[in-house]
């Protein structure tokens, strides 16, 4: 069964008509945001990164804040929406600005949990540019939690992964994070 098949059948099971005008091509615009929404599947870090690696004396943190993060909770597939904190220490390599965002966005267009999507993308920041430490603070509000369950409409998840200098040196974790704050 196609993704479509499979949406038609979804809305069926809800109890709609799925032959009105409104739901005519539904599906296939459903079945079409979610393949972009699980873009992520198909994308490696390679291919993201695409070389725009290069060679620097630069040792001083570099920051990239506030990054927009759209992603799906892997438990219900609803959002999860959210700002993303991305920092690391160059070790003879940096990584072009825009490649972290589409490092998170890989991560992010995945169905995912926050605290494991937080962790793949440092883990992935290290692996390609060789740094001294990373460091990813996650900050997403869930669409399960406000629109179902608990329904808290103002509840923040927060979630940080620290690895090498981030997590060995404190004078170095306390700097990120009042350069986040
Ligand atoms: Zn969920």
């Amino acid at each position: 069964m196609s993704l479509e098949q499979s949406y038609t059948a979804i809305l069926g099971q809800l109890g709609e008509d799925v032959t009105r005008e409104g739901l005519v091509d539904t599906p296939k615009r459903a079945a079409k945001a979610m393949q972009f929404l699980c873009k992520g599947y198909q994308q490696t870090l390679e291919e993201v990164t695409n070389g725009a690696l290069f060679s620097s004396d630069n040792s001083e943190m570099v920051l990239v804040k506030n990054i927009e993060l759209y992603s799906l909770c892997e438990h219900h597939i609803l959002p999860f929406i959210g700002k993303a904190h991305v920092a690391y220490m160059p070790n003879g390599k940096v990584l072009g600005l825009s490649k972290v965002a589409r490092i998170v966005d890989m991560f992010a267009r995945r169905l995912q949990i926050q605290e494991n999507l937080t962790r793949e993308i440092a883990e992935a920041i290290e692996s390609i540019t060789d740094a001294a430490g990373v460091a990813v603070v996650i900050e997403a509000q869930h669409m399960c939690m406000m629109m179902r369950g608990v329904e808290k409409q103002n509840s923040t998840m927060v979630t940080s992964v620290m690895l090498g200098q981030f997590r060995s040196n404190p004078a170095t974790r306390s700097e990120f994070l009042s350069l986040i704050r």
